[in-house]
């Protein structure tokens, strides 16, 4: 029994707003969006945090990365998308399982 919380989404212990899943990776809306359209992309086994990357996981990371643009896409986000990946405490990850951020749509505050 883990007591990841992005476990138990991908484990549908606990609800969630599912956008796509395939055999690698889960995507779902973050539930405090910061914008109109805010996904999270994790991947389906346990990762702590980029951190933890090793070579083995390139191909999954690679899968991560490209699907991106048609998740984008898929929520309406024709004209660009902003993606963050918080990692470790001074990073601001507040959840342990790596993921990546999709932005975009109304409310999107600037960045620089
Ligand atoms: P981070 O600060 O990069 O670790 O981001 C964690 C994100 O997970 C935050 O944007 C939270 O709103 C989101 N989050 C936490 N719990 C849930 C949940 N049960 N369902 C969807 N999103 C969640
Ligand atoms: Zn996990």
């Amino acid at each position: 029994m883990t007591d990841c919380i992005f476990c138990k989404i991908i484990a549908d212990d606990i609800p969630s707003a599912k956008v796509y899943e395939d055999d690698q990776i889960f995507v779902f809306k973050d539930i405090n969006p910061k914008a109109a359209v805010h996904l999270l992309v994790i991947p389906k086994i346990h990762l702590d945090s980029l951190d933890n990357l090793k070579m083995e996981h390139q191909a999954l990371i690679g899968h991560m990365m490209l699907k991106l643009p048609e998740l984008a896409q898929s929520q309406g986000l024709n004209n660009g998308f902003r993606t963050i990946i918080n990692t470790g405490p001074d990073g601001g990850q507040e959840v342990g399982h790596l993921h990546i951020h999709i932005l975009g749509g109304k409310g999107l505050a600037r960045f620089n």
